[in-house]
């Protein structure tokens, strides 16, 4: 494999030291990645603080067509990114390839958008404008589970602004960033964009840097909090997209046939390792028995293998920390609930956990109370829709959440209840591009995707003129 290297100030260079990459699938050393130290994230910082002065004044058509080059050499390269997505991150070479595309179509949404001047009021006496300026160095970063596409959220709004960025991956997951950091490389003006690593180390230093005017931070609410503090000594402008506990709510009316593939798709993609997974599933009385062993049947005939080999649906998880989390749920699902699929460690190299469906479990159970990040699922009974919207609720994360009906309106009604940034209906993941995408209570705040996503990385600017 070609070497890795950082990207600082348009060159392309070599870590302070190095750092073992695993493969999930195999628990062998994938890669030795390069290492930032605290210099070389200063330098970087003082790199696109250099660039910032000529890309803000570059006009935003430039700026626009030059972010649209970067999303067509993410295309022309999707299928390498792909495959070395699946090896460092573990997906199904199909999901990867297809979230390179996402990537790539991400970069071209933002490409073409504009931030013209907004006229606020105008009368005989007063012109009211509004501008939007960019705000400086963006500190984009960004967790293991989507490392190319929750990149490409935060450098082509920010980028598009008139921003520069220092990027910075997740340590198990560090190896597409620094391919997409070669692509700038090659097409930005030095220091717009600089892509740095470390061993979840050079966090705190990047956050609270004086010269870093905005923090986009996709990751777990427990860091999340970490960084609104380390943020609050200069102010800095912060985006937190953080965990959730998403609920699913199938109504009384359903199909238990049509919906339970939709939902089993929604809680085990990516091995349920997406923050908007379906990670508790409530039906109603009349239809659980039906539920429950449909969704084991599912479970059952899901194919978990590398994810390089055709045909698999589920890879590994990503990393050790994440598949000893995961083990430990599946103890508490066996103490607490009733396992009706899967449950058991693979027999296998790999951080594999085959699908599991826990019925007759309590609400209190860890399983349903935390984030299991996992394809383990907690199936619970409700008798009264206005107790299963209560217990949907009853959690300190508002990120997603998913209500499954024949009846569109009686749904939307249920949707209404639900305390999220998100909720779908009859469907799940969707998430274009120009819609905006943000989490409620402990997920986060600050939009990211459509309009309001570019605004985030812009200082609302009013001038107030006499006539
Ligand atoms: P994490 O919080 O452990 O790490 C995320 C990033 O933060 C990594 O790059 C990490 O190196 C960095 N980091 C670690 N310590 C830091 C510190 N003190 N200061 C600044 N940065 C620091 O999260 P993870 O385990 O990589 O990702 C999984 C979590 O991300 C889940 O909770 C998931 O729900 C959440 N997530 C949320 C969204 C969303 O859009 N809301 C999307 C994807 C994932």
């Amino acid at each position: 494999m070609k070497p890795f290297k950082l990207l600082i100030n348009g060159k392309l260079v070599d870590g302070a030291s190095t750092m073992d990459v695993i493969n999930p699938a195999t628990e062998e050393v994938l890669v030795k990645a390069p290492r930032a130290d605290k210099n070389q994230l200063n330098e970087a910082v003082a790199a696109a603080k250099a660039a910032f002065p000529a890309w803000s004044k570059k006009p935003l058509k430039e700026r626009g067509a030059l972010i649209q080059r970067l999303s067509e050499a993410v295309q022309a390269q999707a299928q390498d990114l792909g495959r070395l997505l699946t090896e460092e991150q573990g997906k199904p070479l199909e999901a990867a390839i297809g979230e390179c595309f996402g990537a790539a179509a991400m970069l071209g949404y933002y490409a073409g958008q504009e931030l013209n001047d907004k006229v606020l009021k105008e009368d005989a006496t007063t012109k009211i404008v509004q501008q939007f300026a960019p705000l400086g160095v963006i500190a984009a970063i960004t967790p293991w589970n989507f490392p190319l596409l929750l990149l490409m959220l935060k450098v082509g709004p920010a980028l598009l602004a008139g921003n520069t960025v220092v990027c910075k991956p997740a340590p198990t997951t560090p190896l597409t960033t620094l391919r997409f950091g070669e692509i700038c490389q090659q097409i930005l003006p030095p220091g717009v964009v600089n892509v740095i690593t470390d061993q979840n180390d050079l966090g705190s230093a990047l956050t609270s840097h004086p010269d870093v005017r905005k923090v986009a931070f996709t990751g777990s609410t427990a860091t999340g909090k970490k960084v609104m503090e380390s943020v609050s000594s200069t102010l800095k402008r912060l985006t937190l997209e953080l965990g959730g506990n998403d609920a699913a709510i199938v109504l009384d009316d359903v199909d238990v046939k049509d919906v339970a593939p939709k939902v089993f798709n929604g809680a085990t993609m990516n091995s349920g390792q997406v923050c908007l997974a379906i990670k508790r599933l409530y039906v109603h009385e009349s239809q659980y028995d039906a539920m429950c062993d449909e969704l084991a049947k599912l479970a059952k005939s899901a194919i978990v293998d590398d994810g390089l080999k055709q045909g698999t649906q589920m890879g590994p998880l990503n990393n050790k920390q994440q598949y000893e989390k995961a083990l430990g749920y599946l103890d508490d699902a066996k103490k607490n609930g009733k396992v009706i699929a899967g449950g058991e460690k693979m027999n296998r190299k790999g951080y594999f956990i085959p699908p599991t469906i826990v019925r007759d479990i309590p609400e209190t159970a860890k399983l349903v109370q935390e984030e299991q990040f996992s394809p383990i699922l907690p199936v619970l009974k409700y008798k009264d829709v206005n107790d299963a919207i209560k217990r949907a609720n009853d959690t300190q994360y508002g990120l997603g959440g998913t209500v499954w009906s024949k009846d569109v309106n009686r749904a939307f009604e249920v949707a209404k209840q639900i305390e999220s940034g998100t909720v779908w209906v009859n469907k799940h993941l969707d998430l274009p591009a120009d819609m905006p995408f943000g989490g409620a209570k402990q997920s986060g705040f600050g939009k990211e995707m459509g309009r309001e996503g570019l605004e985030e990385y812009t200082q609302s600017k009013i001038i107030n003129m006499a006539k």
